[in-house]
């Protein structure tokens, strides 16, 4: 029965398990199907899921670990104290089902894209403790810095997400190909965001704080206010897109869109307003009302930025998981079955996808559990393919209309 080794501070779940398949020289598989003592051979390297068999064998109590060594504590931050209580229950349940909290995997990995570390911190880890380890302050959307150090994080080429994340064992110190992140910000706000980023994952008490009054009343003292005395939300989503940059932005996943009516921020400002808002939306607002311009005659009226537009994958990503969710609705319908590229073909986004996979988060999140239901044509966990059961005379029944296509690209395995 293996044991897991003890979580080194702020260590990430997944890390605790990479250093157990390095010290026990075991598959990654082998080492979670013992832990989990069933034929579960994955683990979210933000979150473990089952809080419960990993804590255990790594000799902490539940709560600890959830709350130390995963992503969770960052993740409800901002949310309601029944919401908070009502997802640490599930994670906390004795045999949490798979998929019980991945309603907020979204929230802790939708703006990082790739593992990140400290230079610095491995430098000390590795005097310290003979070897690195993943931090959870290093994961966290738009941190730029070591929260420790003040140093810019560097990125890995190791992605946050999807399954290759799942199987690497690598250790920071082991990680060759580093790189800087491809944005920057004043050191100033970096520093403020790391902080503000760093108090949620740390729990602090957050909750029934009414976060979105405190933004409407610190924006109208700042300057942004409508003859009517409501807030300005559109000019001040405008100053704050300006104020970090849209680069930026959709890199930490909360892209400001060019309509400035419907932006996120705008939403934000608008009185009784039930949205509930991603971690990282709150982190951005605060910062941005403690380090942004005050409104005076030079604060420029909204105009849609002319030229050129960079490419928002996010907005990209946001319609391509329409197209695909509704497909899959008519595939249920039609009780027919299709390949993920067959999907992906008909929502026009094969190329981007299969090029920016990183950056199309939700639709990956989308698509893993397509690969799980009974409209997908091959299923994962060793469902013999479908049409081998089926008499030859079906052909390709239930492929759809994208047969022929996916059957041109079907094979390709390593795109899948
Ligand atoms: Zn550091």
């Amino acid at each position: 029965m293996p044991v897991l080794p003890k979580p080194y501070p702020d260590e990430v779940v997944g890390s605790v398990v990479a250093r157990a398949c390095v010290h026990t020289g075991l598959p990654m598989r082998r080492l979670l199907q013992s832990v989990f003592e069933s034929q579960r051979s994955s683990c979210s390297f933000l979150l473990g899921d089952n809080t419960g068999s990993l804590a255990h064998r790594a000799g902490l109590e539940r709560s600890e670990f959830l709350f130390k060594h995963t992503m969770f504590p960052y993740a409800v931050a901002y949310m309601a104290p029944e919401t908070q209580e009502q997802l640490a229950s599930k994670a906390l349940a004795p045999r949490p089902r798979e998929d019980s909290l991945s309603s907020i995997t979204k929230n802790v990995s939708h703006g990082v894209a790739y593992r990140r570390v400290c230079s610095k911190c491995i430098a000390e880890n590795m005097q310290q403790y003979g070897e690195s380890y993943w931090h959870r302050k290093h994961m966290l959307p738009g941190v730029l810095v070591c929260i420790r150090h003040g140093e810019p994080l560097l990125e890995t080429s190791i992605e946050l997400r999807g399954r290759s994340h799942q199987s690497s064992v690598a250790l920071p110190h082991e990680v060759l190909d580093l790189r800087k992140s491809p944005t920057a910000l004043p050191r100033e706000f970096s520093l403020r965001i790391a902080a503000i980023s760093g108090e949620a994952l740390e729990g602090k008490s957050l909750r029934s704080h009414d976060w979105l009054s405190c933004y409407r009343e610190q924006a109208k003292s700042k300057g942004y206010v409508l003859p009517s005395g409501d807030v300005a939300g559109t000019l001040a989503a405008h100053v704050l897109r300006n104020h970090f940059g849209q680069q930026y932005l959709a890199m930490t996943g909360c892209p400001v869109s060019n309509n400035p009516r419907n932006t996120w921020p705008t939403l934000m400002f608008r009185p009784r307003n039930e949205n509930n808002f991603a971690t990282p939306k709150h982190v951005l607002m605060r910062v941005f009302l403690e380090t942004g311009p005050e409104k005076d005659e030079a604060t420029p009226p909204v105009y849609l930025v002319p030229g050129k537009r960079l490419k928002d994958y996010a907005q990209m990503d946001a319609k391509t998981a329409a197209k695909v969710r509704a497909q899959i609705q008519q595939l249920a319908l039609a009780q027919k079955r299709m390949t993920v590229q067959g999907l992906l073909i008909q929502a026009g986004a094969w190329a981007a996808f299969k090029h920016h996979r990183a950056r199309f988060t939700e639709t990956a999140a989308l698509l893993e559990e397509f690969k799980q239901s009974d409209q997908a044509e091959r299923q994962i966990g060793g469902r013999p393919y479908w049409r081998k059961r089926l008499p030859s005379r079906y052909g390709a029944i239930g492929a759809g209309a994208c047969a022929s296509q996916t059957e041109q690209i079907a094979g390709n395995e390593k795109d899948r």
